[in-house]
């Protein structure tokens, strides 16, 4: 990936910076994205840095107005033009069906769901041809594994729609879009749960989950999404490649 650019949204922690680190670490020069937290978002490029690779850090709120302008703006100080876009900023929730309001609806799509559809749209000017869009999906878009999480899992679903239909727009100019769904990874949307003192089952619970038994680490999906964004996953558009660890077999 030498000479070309990433963009990875929420690079600066958990999933995106595991998936920000593979892409340099494969020679690209990637944008770590962040929303609130600066500090996070400079360590990630301070690591990649120290192993030898190229990364600058943006800022961007997600989920409000004019989202997807002021982080095409921040990046464009950075970098002309892209070749790789990694969607992978995203909330969780803690609220079940009986305590979802209006607000938290609302706030849920807006970051899962309307982001990422916009910072396409204005992305696609800058992406070159031949380029990768990766969503960052989840595999409770496809199983109701989870349902005390239904919402979230209703944003990942108009994500892998999104998913779909762009590899028709956008693949005469030979650009890629594909999803990518993880199971249970350990990071902070998921720590109160998975690491909470009064859940002592919960860890071992989400091992279970899948046929591996343990755990997902952020590594795990970042490979994969490194191999779609990479040369040899050219033949590969319009899927959902589902990185539960066989959460789902
Ligand atoms: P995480 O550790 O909480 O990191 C989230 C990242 O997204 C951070 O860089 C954060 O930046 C950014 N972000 C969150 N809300 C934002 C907002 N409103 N505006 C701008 N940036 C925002 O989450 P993660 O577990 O790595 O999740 C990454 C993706 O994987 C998400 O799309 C998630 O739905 C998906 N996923 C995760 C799991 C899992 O088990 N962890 C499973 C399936 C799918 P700041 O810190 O600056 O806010």
């Amino acid at each position: 990936m030498v000479g070309k650019t990433a963009l990875v949204t929420g690079g600066s922690r958990g999933i995106g910076r595991g998936i920000a680190e593979r892409l340099a670490q494969d020679g690209a020069r990637v944008g770590v994205h962040y929303g609130s937290n600066e500090a996070a978002a400079k360590e990630t490029v301070a690591a990649i840095e120290r192993s030898g690779g190229s990364a600058f850090a943006i800022g961007a709120e997600l989920g409000v107005p004019g989202d997807a302008a002021a982080l095409w703006a921040a990046f464009d100080a950075h970098a002309d033009g892209l070749d790789i876009l990694v969607n992978n900023a995203g909330i969780g929730t803690s609220r079940p069906f009986a305590d979802t309001d209006e607000s938290e609806y609302d706030r849920l799509f807006a970051v899962n769901a309307r982001a990422p559809y916009f910072i396409t749209r204005l992305g696609a000017e800058r992406l070159r041809d031949g380029g990768r869009i990766i969503n960052i999906s989840s595999g409770v878009s496809h199983a109701a594994v989870l349902p005390d999480i239904m919402t979230y899992a209703m944003t990942k679903g108009a994500l892998d729609v999104f998913t779909r239909n762009l590899s028709k727009v956008l693949g005469p100019r030979g650009i890629t879009v594909n999803a990518v769904a993880p199971g249970i990874v350990d990071t902070d949307i998921n720590a109160a749960w998975l690491r909470g003192e009064d859940n002592k089952d919960a860890w071992a619970g989400a091992a279970a989950m899948s046929a591996l038994g343990r755990v997902g680490t952020t590594q795990d999906i970042a490979d994969v999404v490194a191999f779609l964004a990479a040369p040899d996953g050219r033949w590969v558009t319009g899927q959902w490649i589902d990185a539960t660890g066989g959460s789902l077999a």
